[in-house]
């Protein structure tokens, strides 16, 4: 690296510092770890990997990160591709950076060396300025500035070329050659989730919607010891229940019995029969709605009345209706008190190094009746959520798939982040398998050891990713 990169990457580095006091503390163990790794230079040679030096401190956040995305094959594929692709690199800079830099973490080495991530820090700073505001406090809000400017270059690709532009005419005009830059692949971090809430008091089915995400964020229970993950994921991908919930179908009958109350009542006189004429109206629109969409807004078609508005309690229906290749899963654990205290929850998420997400996808039907539930569980002979059609795209509400199976759900650990200390300062480490392989590596900053997958798999957890079976 060049010398007026360090100094670069120094100023930058340091201007991190002074925004983000925050997790960050000195290492105190490392050394021990590091002379013991001394001790054991036979393995050590087999199982080199780079370092990530924390330069000023201040960076182990980023660093921790950096070594778990290393561990992903889907979004190196995935990165590799943006590379390959014609576009200037000036128009995706973050891209470039953590191709480079999650390549060179995969380097193999014969001894042990380390580097500063400065590409990815002066991307991430340049983008930082564009879209974002804030700054970066821990390992899980940098992975979402990560992946947001990772996306804003996606949707540059997206954007619409210029017919005049020679080079695409050409290629338009060329059958056997693909126009490559127009599609872009699927980051492989994004999935889907489908959601239907449902009136307890009419039992109404509202729409049923699908929200796009790239990890989700799951609350830790507060005074458990520990809780397993598959109770996490059983209770995201599950029922939860709204209070305050405004029921269209419930607003629509009440204001229908209003109405007809006030036709059969009232006392009409031969000046109101306008205003009764409005008013039976009135009454038929709603009575078409109720019978056709209750979710349309009549609201411009009422002449004389407005519509109620009722409250009830409502269930709300989670599933993952499309697995991501990469399923990178944040525990919060920060607990509020009404004092202005804020903790971190020690909760320990019991995990394992494969899981199989089978139980928590809908299957290929969606089902919008009050008296179903959504969705069951693919079969795992008849189905599969990667290529149901279903899942195929946001806005479809209820299709049936008969899609053959075209491989499993299992998906393998790996790589844990683990922030160590309280609330307010502590330290970033991560554990990483090493690719197509069951070595471990714990990564803090430049300090790299091998160890157990038991020893991972007892740790704290405050990141998780796993990525399913190539
Ligand atoms: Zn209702």
């Amino acid at each position: 690296m060049e010398t007026s990169n360090l100094v670069t990457a120094s100023l930058v580095v340091t201007t991190i510092l002074i925004i983000t006091p925050f997790f960050v503390t000195p290492k105190t163990k490392d050394s021990k770890r590091k002379k013991k790794n001394n001790l054991n230079k036979e393995i050590e040679i087999k199982t080199y990997t780079f370092g990530l030096i924390n330069q000023g401190n201040n960076i182990c956040f980023l660093n921790s990160v950096l070594q778990s995305l290393a561990s992903l094959k889907g979004l190196r594929k995935y990165l590799e591709k943006k590379v390959e692709s014609n576009l200037s690199d000036t128009k995706r800079p973050v891209s470039f950076a953590l191709h480079a830099t999650l390549e060179r973490l995969n380097e193999p080495l014969t001894k042990q060396q380390s580097f500063i991530a400065t590409d990815v820090v002066l991307a991430l700073q340049a983008n930082a300025r564009r879209l974002i505001n804030r700054q970066q406090q821990d390992a899980h809000e940098l992975f979402q500035l990560l992946i947001q400017s990772l996306g804003a270059e996606e949707d540059y690709d997206r954007r619409p070329k210029s017919l005049l532009d020679l080079e695409i005419i050409k290629k338009l005009a060329s059958k056997d050659e693909k126009i490559t830059h127009f599609v872009s692949d699927r980051n492989p971090l994004r999935g889907l989730t489908a959601c239907r809430v449902s009136c307890m008091k009419c039992g109404y089915c509202g729409p049923i919607r699908h929200i796009t995400f790239d990890n989700i964020s799951i609350p830790l229970p507060s005074g458990l010891p520990s809780v397993p993950l598959d109770v996490l994921l059983k209770t995201y991908a599950g029922t939860d229940f709204i209070d305050e919930y405004n029921c269209p179908h419930c607003s629509l009958v009440e204001t229908l019995a209003t109405i007809e109350n006030a036709l059969e009542n009232a006392k009409w006189t031969p000046n109101d029969k306008e205003n009764e004429l409005k008013l039976e109206d009135d009454r038929q629109v709603i009575k078409k709605a109720l019978a056709t969409d209750v979710d349309t807004d009549i609201s411009s078609q009422l002449q004389l009345t407005k519509l109620a508005h009722v409250k009830s309690t409502a269930s709300k229906h989670t599933m993952f209706a499309k697995l991501p290749d990469v399923f990178a899963i944040h525990f919060s654990r920060s607990i509020y008190y009404q004092s202005g205290w804020t903790l971190k929850n020690p909760c320990k998420v019991k995990f394992s190094d494969s899981i199989d997400m089978m139980k928590y996808i809908s299957g290929g039907y969606l089902a919008n009746m009050p008296s179903e539930p959504m969705s069951s569980p693919p079969s795992p002979i008849l189905s599969s959520p990667m290529s149901s059609p279903i899942l195929a795209g946001i806005g479809a509400s209820s299709r049936r798939s008969d899609i053959p199976c075209e491989g499993g759900n299992i998906y393998t650990l790996k790589s844990v982040v683990v922030h160590q200390g309280d609330h307010r300062s502590g330290h970033f480490v991560t554990y990483r398998r090493k690719e197509d392989s069951d070595i471990w590596w714990r990564l803090s900053d430049e300090y790299v050891e091998e160890v157990k997958l038991k020893q991972v798999l007892n740790e704290e957890a405050y990141m998780l990713f796993y990525e399913k079976a190539q």
